[in-house]
């Protein structure tokens, strides 16, 4: 009989990927099947293994979402097929999570679970808008009311009245449509007009937005603000102090769209975290590897006959790596073998395998690599380049024109990975910048949608990774706002830096 698999009810936290537990990136990282909703970040889609099942469940503008029961079957159903699921919620599952309602249906069905607790929004949120949710000698308590319930038929709960007579923090969740109510409700129970109340929008995210006030007029200022949902009310002292963070990092609240390989969006966005900025994955290219194909076994076997191995990416380090342990060779067949780099990226791949690169070109480019390799060969020499298909012809060229003997094989091939985003212009609105790191990523973007997506383009800003991908980006009508001039993960990052704290003078 086939054995159940688990389901791992994960917190995700309020919104900033980074406030994720270790414990539940482990669990996304080794699950079968993840179900998510909207408050859940895009980023953790990537923390999942390539075969796993990714299914969303709701809620989002004009999508289609589950409704709770149907949500607890499916988990059960993933489950019995032997999947370890994870169900990813945002903040803490128990906190109007639901999570209770699915634990008892998987209970009922005799699937094992484990539940991962998150930050949740009503602490963090407060938190990262400066507000502390007690602070001595101002609050002794804070109390975490839901303000959905409220208007069921217009009115305050019954027990709206002692809750409102608490002397510490009162925080109400998915309570901004009826905050007119709550604020209402508050004050006539007994709660001065002058108690300072604060509004938060998207708290923890870079767009987030802090509206502050009292009783008497965080309506009308939260009105005016244009406040949308998510969002928490604050009612109570606390809301009147303001300990945000003193330290900003360069791309604080600056959104930057991504597209690339898995691999490459991956090292992209944990460099542009480190300096503060949120991203999102806009398109993501798949590759496809012939490492075990005709043409690299032949090359294999006979690698002992050249003298220059040469890479453009650090993906073709990896396959060739891997290509190589897995047809039973290891690193005695490389001999004395020299190395070319593109870049250092791939220099850095290279060296994890134990070689320094031979021969790195001071630009980054495919032209600057064939000049300069070109440079050092002799009529003896024999090259290998096991590359992505479509790889810049201009390498060809200058080689060709040198009379210089190589091999250009195909290692793998890079193609658009179908996605489960929402419409593209709905996915670059928010965004401050977008990133290209190739040709076939610009073309992929622009694949069968040209005058469609151009005009999304035109609030935010270009950014190519080089002339090769910036020229691309022209054919299709778009300058690019942007280029690095150091063609890497760190050029990419430190233009956008450079660019985003010009912009905040
Ligand atoms: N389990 C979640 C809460 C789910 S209820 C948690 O622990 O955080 C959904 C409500 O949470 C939203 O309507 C909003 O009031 C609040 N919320 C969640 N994330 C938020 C965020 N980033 N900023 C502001 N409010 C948020």
């Amino acid at each position: 009989m086939k054995r159940n698999g688990v389901v791992y009810l994960v917190g995700a936290g309020p919104g900033d990927p980074g406030l994720i537990t270790q414990k539940g990136l482990n669990r996304l990282g080794s699950c079968d099947a993840l179900v998510y909703d909207s408050l859940a970040s895009d980023y953790f889609l990537d923390e999942v293994p390539d075969h796993c099942r990714k299914i969303y469940v709701g809620k989002r503008a004009g999508a289609h979402s589950m409704k709770q029961e149907e949500i607890n079957r499916l988990l059960v159903e993933l489950a019995e097929e032997g999947l370890n699921v994870v169900r990813l919620k945002g903040g803490d599952p128990f906190v109007f999570g639901r999570g209770g309602e699915e634990i008892l249906a998987l209970s009922e069905a005799g699937i094992p679970f484990e539940v991962v607790p998150g930050v949740t929004s009503a602490v963090a949120a407060l938190s990262m808008a400066g507000i502390p949710v007690t602070h001595r000698a101002v609050s002794r308590s804070f109390h975490v009311m839901t303000g959905h319930t409220l208007s069921d038929n217009g009115t305050l709960p019954p027990d709206f009245d002692s809750f409102a007579k608490l002397s510490g923090t009162l925080v109400f969740l998915m309570g901004l449509s009826n905050l007119s109510l709550i604020v209402n409700g508050l004050i006539k129970n007994g709660k001065p007009e002058d108690t300072p109340a604060a509004v938060i929008e998207n708290g923890t995210l870079p767009e987030q937005r802090t509206v502050r006030g009292t009783l008497a007029d965080i309506e009308n200022r939260a009105e005016q603000a244009e406040i949308k949902s998510p969002a928490i009310i604050v009612a109570g002292d606390v809301a009147a102090l303001d300990f945000s963070s003193t330290l900003s990092l360069p791309l604080k609240g600056c959104r930057i769209g991504i597209t690339g390989t898995e691999s490459f969006a991956g090292r992209l966005r944990r460099e542009l975290l480190k300096y503060g900025g949120m991203t999102d994955n806009v398109l993501t290219l798949s590759t496809q590897s012939h490492r075990s194909g005709e043409a690299m076994k032949e090359a294999y076997k006979s690698l002992k006959s050249y003298s220059w191995l040469v890479f453009t990416s650090a993906n073709a380090v990896r396959e060739f790596f891997t290509g190589l342990f897995e047809g039973g060779y290891d690193l005695r067949l490389l001999g004395t073998i020299r190395f070319a780099a593109i870049g250092k990226g791939t220099a850095d791949e290279l060296l994890k395998t134990g070689f320094h690169a031979d021969y790195i070109p001071d630009c980054y480019q495919v032209k600057d690599l064939a000049e300069g390799l070109k440079s050092l060969l002799t009529k003896e020499d024999r090259l290998l380049i096991p590359r992505s298909a479509g790889g810049s012809p201009e390498l060809n060229r200058v080689l060709d024109e040198a009379g210089v003997f190589y091999d250009d094989i195909v290692l793998y091939d890079v193609a658009l990975k179908k996605s489960e985003q929402e419409s593209m212009e709905k996915v670059l609105a928010p965004l401050h910048y977008l990133t290209f790191a190739s040709a076939s990523g610009v073309d992929a973007f622009f694949q069968g949608a040209r005058e469609k997506v151009l005009p999304s383009l035109a609030s935010l800003k270009v950014v190519c990774i080089g002339d090769i991908t910036a020229k691309a980006l022209c054919r299709y009508g778009r300058e690019a706002d942007l280029i690095a001039p150091v063609y890497s993960i760190s050029g990419l990052t430190e233009v956008i830096c450079q660019d985003w704290c010009r912009e905040k003078e």
